[in-house]
């Protein structure tokens, strides 16, 4: 039970939404499928004198935009993984949205705008929106704009959205068909949070290789990310040259009841040549 009182607004325009924002800033939270809010809200984490909801927003639609996806900041995960505009243009965040835990309730109530919102460095999302190039579009009453996935999370829990802005849509470039794509994830067990996440896109670059473009998850306090290149058929060898500087990228490492300090750091290449090894040889 949620013990404290606050106001309930569910706007039906953006508009009726920024104007709430503007005038309760850090007093209000917007509440996407309510996942993480309201239970934060029942044990005290969070107290939000005023709740936006954004149901009447029509913020879960995905669509094509030009060169763009757009996915609406209360898409589900549920929606992602079954949307073939998603499967055909970001295969990675399809494979993504597949492997969330928690049951049909987080599948189809949790929220890609919400976990981006919320930050957690443990989550599976940050890491792919920054591997992805994503952008995410902030509204205010001053207007809008579009934050680089890169840019966006800026320490655990901590984003780029200032507290009168609300996230309305993640934009992310129309991948070639012919990139692939590999997700890894090392957990403690099937339902607990990745202790380690590791997103690769790869690209074929000609002469045998393959650009491919990391980012790591769970690891470091935000998503860090890198861009290489592998023979079509790498070697041990190869895959160990290209991980050597895995460990320097983790400079502020989470640390937590899965893992202790330096092992996330010491497992990540690890991690990452799987990601490698199931994107250009489909070892799934
Ligand atoms: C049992 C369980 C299992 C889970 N398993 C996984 C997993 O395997 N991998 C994983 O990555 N995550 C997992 N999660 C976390 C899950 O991803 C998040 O709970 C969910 O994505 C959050 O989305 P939401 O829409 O429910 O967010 P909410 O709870 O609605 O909001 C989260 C935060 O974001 C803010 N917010 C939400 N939407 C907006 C918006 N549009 N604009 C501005 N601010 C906004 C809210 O104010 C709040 O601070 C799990 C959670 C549970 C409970």
């Amino acid at each position: 039970m949620i013990s404290h009182d606050f106001d309930y607004h569910a706007p039906t325009t953006i508009a009726d939404a920024v104007a709430l924002l503007s005038r309760y800033g850090e007093r209000s939270a917007v509440v996407g499928g309510g996942t993480w809010l309201i239970p934060n809200m029942t044990y005290g984490a969070q107290r939000p004198e005023v709740v936006i909801d954004a149901k009447r927003l029509q913020l879960d639609r995905i669509f094509e935009d030009g060169d763009d996806i757009v996915v609406g900041a209360r898409a589900s995960y549920g929606h992602v993984a079954s949307s073939g505009l998603i499967r055909a243009n970001v295969e990675l965040l399809a494979v993504m949205s597949s492997g969330i835990t928690g049951g049909p309730q987080i599948v189809r109530q949790g929220t890609l705008g919400g976990s981006a919102c919320y930050g957690n460095p443990s989550s599976d999302v940050p890491a792919c929106l920054v591997a992805l190039n994503a952008r995410l579009r902030l509204c205010s009453a001053a207007g809008r704009r579009d934050v680089a996935a890169s840019e966006f999370f800026l320490a655990p829990f901590v984003t780029a959205r200032r507290p009168d802005e609300i996230l309305t849509e993640i934009r992310l470039p129309k991948q070639a068909g012919s990139v692939r794509t590999g997700y890894y994830k090392l957990k403690f067990s099937t339902g607990s949070w990745p202790i380690v996440t590791a997103a690769c896109l790869a690209e074929p670059a000609g002469a045998g290789h393959f650009a491919l473009r990391i980012a790591i998850g769970g690891a470091n306090a935000i998503p860090v990310s890198f861009e290489t290149q592998a023979p079509a058929q790498p070697r041990a060898d190869d895959l160990a040259g290209i991980t050597v500087g895995v460990g320097d990228l983790i400079i502020s490492e989470v640390s937590d009841e899965f893992a202790g300090s330096g092992y996330r750091r010491t497992v990540a290449p690890s991690i990452v040549i799987r990601a490698i090894r199931m994107a250009i040889q489909g070892d799934h």
